[in-house]
């Protein structure tokens, strides 16, 4: 279940958007009264509510909103049981002094905005002191392994308990909470009212995260990399999920650099049976696989780590998804390499969606040719990865058959920027821009404008994707509707 957290300054406003989470389904509400100006009037919020509530008035060292006394606030509580609310939310030092009555639940409450203390085990067995129906703990992790602890501690309590942590780590704890026996997560109405750190909204929790479907027996996926927030790979597997029917959940993992080996060892608790990896983790995870893999061997760095018989195994999907993609765009069958043996590849950048360029084609037979901004940083791929190199003021004399962009030109917001003139297409060229925010880049505009065949990055990033969901579940990806899925959802964040 989930409890939707509600503040207005009104009470004709809670009242509404009360009427409103229930429309969409909400089957508990808390209500956060202490936002309200005027002295709650409790009765009125209750009478004919549309859903189960928790009556909650936070104090401002809670970084509550409650404006009047401490024993005025006491007395907001009291009333709620009287009124009959299903929960009030009840802090442990206060826990004595508003006594059980009626049929209301005791939600027993710590919340702590500063860390994830050591002793959580007597924090725990503490609030089991004060009467509760139900014991809540939230803190904030300031570390991604702060989540293993306090599920761990979820999972050995014999109290019904919600535990999570808040703050831009703390996703994963709110929604595995339920599977370590929390009768309960918490989301926020919208994301424009957020009530803790990093809380999610209702319909991220419901509809994306599928709090209400996770059970003990749910697999568990992520992307680890920093920053993660803005990841897209988080909509398309949870899309993916849903759509075949796995029963999985795909979370975004925050993880800093330097958290790296630890956060990977600590996870191993939560039993994760694979992670998408992005920047700045795709060299530095190696140290975590212990099977040797041919794509990462060529390219240096993984984008998928992937449980086999128990060990974990390292891989790049982007070097298949750049082939597809490819072939994609010459019609060709996409389920095995386009022969590319007489071409000519033109690779702009010298990054790591470069270099798993350069392998991908020269697999397909093709000549290699790499420039860069950075001279040395093209120099050294062409080294390692055997290819050619010219400089990058030549790149337009370049006679090419295809043409690659693995730089970030031209990527939101600098949409009108192009690595590449527009007079220097040609007809016969296929133009493949990696950039996939936005689709339609500069490049792909002049690319069509000179009647070249064009591939885009939106189709190679879910294509990487599909990849890394068939590893994870064993099972076919639904391609087309996870790429009809992330245009949408691109159109719509325009
Ligand atoms: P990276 O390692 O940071 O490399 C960035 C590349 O862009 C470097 O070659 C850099 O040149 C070049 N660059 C940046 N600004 C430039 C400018 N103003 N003019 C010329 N070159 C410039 O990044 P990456 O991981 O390889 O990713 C590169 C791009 O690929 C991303 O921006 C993203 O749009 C795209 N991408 C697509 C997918 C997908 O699935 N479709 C996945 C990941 C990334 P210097 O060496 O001179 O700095």
């Amino acid at each position: 279940m989930i409890c939707v957290s509600l503040g207005r300054t009104r009470h004709s406003a809670m009242r509404q958007g009360h009427q409103q989470l229930a429309e969409q389904k909400a089957e508990l509400v808390e209500l956060r009264v202490d936002w309200l100006r005027k002295r709650p009037d409790i009765g009125s919020l209750l009478k004919d509510r549309p859903t189960p509530v928790v009556v909650t008035c936070r104090r401002p060292e809670d970084k509550g909103l409650w404006k009047g006394d401490e024993e005025q606030r006491r007395a907001v509580l009291r009333e709620a049981i009287i009124a009959g609310a299903e929960y009030v939310d009840i802090e442990i030092d206060i826990a004595q002094s508003i006594p059980r009555y009626g049929k209301t639940k005791r939600i027993i409450s710590y919340h702590n905005f500063d860390e994830t203390p050591i002793e959580l085990y007597d924090i725990y067995h503490k609030l089991a002191q004060g009467d509760p129906d139900i014991i809540k703990i939230v803190t904030m992790a300031n570390a991604p392994s702060d989540n293993v602890r306090v599920l761990e501690m979820l999972r050995a309590a014999d109290v019904p308990t919600v535990a999570f942590c808040m703050g831009e780590f703390g996703t994963i704890s709110r929604i595995l909470c339920g599977q370590r026996g929390a009768p309960f997560t918490y989301a926020g109405f919208s994301s424009e009212r957020e009530m803790a750190p990093g809380q999610l909204t209702y319909a991220e929790t419901r509809n994306l995260y599928r709090f209400n479907k996770i059970t003990p027996q749910t697999k568990i996926f992520g992307v680890i990399g920093d920053p993660i927030a803005h990841s897209l790979s988080p909509l398309l597997h949870n899309t993916a999920f849903r759509k075949t029917g796995f029963d999985g959940v795909y979370l975004p993992l925050r993880i800093p650099a330097d958290f790296l080996a630890e956060t990977l060892d600590e996870f191993e608790k939560l039993d994760i049976s694979g992670y998408s990896v992005t920047i700045p983790h795709k060299e530095e995870v190696l140290d975590f696989a212990n099977v040797p893999d041919l794509q990462v061997d060529l390219i240096g760095a993984a984008n998928t780590l992937f449980k086999r018989d128990g060990a974990w195994q390292a891989t790049n999907t982007d070097f298949d998804a750049i082939s597809e993609t490819i072939a994609n765009a010459l019609s060709l069958d996409t389920n095995t390499k386009p022969q590319l043996t007489g071409k000519r590849v033109l690779i702009l950048g010298a990054g790591g969606v470069a270099r798993a360029a350069v392998a991908a084609m020269q697999q397909c037979g093709a000549v290699v040719v790499v420039t860069n901004r950075s001279k040395d940083r093209a120099k050294t791929l062409a080294q390692e990865l055997d290819c050619l190199q010219i400089a990058w003021a030549n790149r337009g004399s370049e006679m090419c058959d295809i043409l690659i962009n693995c730089t970030s030109v031209g990527m939101h917001p600098k949409v009108d920027e192009s690595p590449y003139e527009q007079h220097w297409l040609r007809e016969s060229m296929l133009v493949f821009d990696t950039v996939y925010t936005p689709e339609n880049t500069m490049l792909l505009k002049h690319a069509r404008q000179r009647d070249c065949t064009t591939a885009t990055g939106l189709e190679m990033f879910v294509r990487q994707a599909a990849r890394q969901f068939n590893l994870f579940t064993g099972l076919e990806a639904p391609v087309e509707y996870m790429m009809e899925t992330l245009r949408r959802y691109l159109s719509a964040a325009r």
